[in-house]
């Protein structure tokens, strides 16, 4: 069984099920199969996007050593594994090559990886370092990074950054260390010194370098070798009994990670036959309620919050130190008794409370990856400011990245700093709302940043006045300080209780990218106009689904949602 260094990253039950041969598997976009009961879902259209987008960033990456490397730089040609790892060998046996690209290693010791790049290390003994090439930042604004320029990519010439600090990513370093036990197995890793691995990031500017076996920032304050051996032996061990039919290593519990992970129908599956308590209490805190006795949805719905948590149990679930639960009680004994008889959502206030202004705009932009923002929807309501009051599209439909998308967003902005404008010469009240401003943020700094000087685009100042202003709100904290959601805080999950429904039935982020790439022939065919008419009105019902639920948070009608102290435990206490 050979392992890459992904597993190092990965929950632990997802590489026991990618490793069980009973497990059900996805076997592509159309040709999904039964999982276990469970059907897995066709693959994230965004996943294979941003596979897609490293994949030609490497490629180009791999150009330009060719370029600024010349003869002392080979890159090992395409073709099958066994293949590639013969012409790795043989390269790296060649002493006129420095630098050797596209490196597939020899596979052993469970391990199974390859480097976009090995240097070879100075002086007797030589040896390679490993340098991958990320599609990420790994440094920001500061000082103090190791970094050497693209034309010499050897950590003999690197020096203290004077403009870049390291923003360190575990799983780059976890993927170098795997690479230097590799190399380190196969007789190719540098004898002494430093571990130095390197990294080239989005950016494609420099090499940022760490030595391995010193850095600070892993585990418990472990070198990321440490922690990358612990990891890999834990992973191993999981693989293993998945494989040959032994006790499982690893259980589900939901985490974060289950969001975005592939394995999720099977394993809510899993959760849902055992009622498992991390259906409503994620992460951490299921663990810990595991380590109290209580391991069902319907043991935590039980509970009297008043009397605390039940002492620890032994169990070899229980987190090492068990510090008390980082929700509070009383909110997850309601999140449990809520899920348990289907409401959606219950309040944690009196009264919900969400700004409000004479004039509104509730905006929502539409991005393709890191590509570009295709499109600003805006809705305007409250007092006349002598515009239409409805919806608008800002957009530009030349597939992204364009210049054109600098012409969309100066649009947006004009007309939403014209609405401001006429709001403030009628002493009115102004105010606009998204949910979840991240997105939102980032691509207003992002286009002012990316299109300065083009006609109309606001100074970054401008920008960053208006993000911190009252005028900006994101409603997504309103509804975390306002309610219990025991399905989820999307908008998507939310605003149903506002009585608002998408008129799309298929409405979601990841159908509109594939929408996304037909409306503008992105995958070569032609563009197909009623693609643009869906988003539009996808786009549209996601800013009047922020309107309807902010306009509802605001109204009586949000006092019929259950307050938390409504929500009683149910006559049967019986703990199962
Ligand atoms: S769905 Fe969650 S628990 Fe299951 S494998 Fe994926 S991340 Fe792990």
């Amino acid at each position: 069984m050979l392992l890459d260094a992904a597993v190092t990253t990965r929950c632990r039950r997802r590489v026991h099920l990618e490793h069980d041969p009973d497990a059900g598997r996805s076997t592509g976009a159309t040709d999904v199969e039964d999982a276990g009961g469970a059907v897995l879902p066709e693959p994230d259209p965004g996943v294979e996007m941003r596979l897609a987008d490293a994949a030609e960033h490497r490629a180009a990456l791999a150009a330009r050593f060719a370029q600024l490397l010349g003869a002392s730089y080979r890159r090992v040609p395409d073709g099958a594994r066994g293949e590639r790892v013969e012409a790795t060998l043989a390269l790296a046996a060649d002493e006129s090559v420095a630098a050797l690209g596209a490196a597939e290693l020899p596979p052993g010791g469970g391990r199974r990886g390859h480097a976009e790049l090995l240097v070879r290390a100075a002086g007797a003994g030589g040896g390679w370092y490993p340098v991958i090439v990320v599609r990420h930042r790994v440094s920001d604004p500061g000082n103090g990074a190791w970094t050497s320029p693209l034309a010499r990519p050897h950590p003999s010439a690197a020096t203290p950054d004077p403009e870049r600090k390291v923003r360190a990513v575990a799983r780059d370093l976890l993927r170098l260390a795997h690479l230097h036990r590799m190399l380190a197995a196969a007789g190719l890793g540098v004898p002494s010194g430093p571990a130095w691995g390197g990294v080239v990031g989005l950016d494609a500017d420099c090499v940022v370098w760490t030595d391995l076996a010193a850095a600070p920032g892993g585990e418990a304050g472990r070198s990321p070798l440490d922690t990358y051996d612990r990891r890999f032996a834990d992973r191993l061990a999981v693989a293993t009994a998945a494989r040959t039919g032994a006790p499982a290593l690893a259980e589900p519990s939901r985490i974060t990670e289950c969001r975005r992970c592939p394995w999720w129908p099977v394993c809510e599956a899993d959760l849902r036959r055992v009622d498992d308590v991390s259906l409503v209490v994620r992460g951490e805190d299921a663990l810990r309620l595991r380590g109290r006795g209580i391991t069902t949805v319907r043991a935590l719905a039980a509970l009297d919050p008043r009397r605390g948590l039940p002492e620890p149990v032994d169990t070899p679930d229980a987190p090492a130190e068990d510090t008390g639960l980082g929700t509070d009680l009383r909110e997850a004994v309601a999140l449990a008794r809520a899920w348990r008889s289907d409401v959606p959502l219950v309040r944690r206030v009196g009264r919900p409370e969400v700004p409000r202004g004479d004039v509104e705009v509730d905006v929502d932009m539409e991005s393709l990856g890191e590509d570009g923002a295709y499109l600003w929807g805006v809705l305007l309501s409250g007092a006349d400011v002598g515009l239409a009051h409805g919806y608008r599209g800002f957009a530009t439909w030349d597939p992204v990245p364009t210049r054109d998308e600098a012409r969309s967003f100066a649009a947006f902005w004009a007309w939403l700093s014209d609405v401001r404008a006429r709001a403030a010469e009628r002493g009115l009240s102004f105010r606009s709302y998204c949910y979840n401003e991240q997105a939102e943020n980032r691509w207003l700094r992002g286009s002012v940043e990316r299109f300065a000087g083009e006609p109309g685009i606001p100074p970054a100042e401008e920008v960053e006045a208006f993000i911190a202003s009252d005028a900006w709100i994101d409603l997504f904290p309103a509804v975390s300080d306002s309610f219990l959601c025991p399905h989820g805080k999307g908008l998507k999950r939310v605003a149903p209780s506002a009585g608002f429904g998408w008129r799309d039935p298929e409405a979601g982020g990841e159908n509109s990218m594939r929408w996304y790439r037909r409306a503008v022939g992105l995958d070569g065919e032609e563009p197909d106009p009623s693609m643009r008419e869906r988003l539009l009105v996808y786009n549209e019902d996601d800013v009047r689904a922020t309107h309807a639920l902010r306009t509802w948070m605001t109204s009586d009608a949000v006092l019929a949602v259950p307050h938390l102290d409504d929500l009683r435990a149910e006559p049967d206490r019986t703990v199962a």
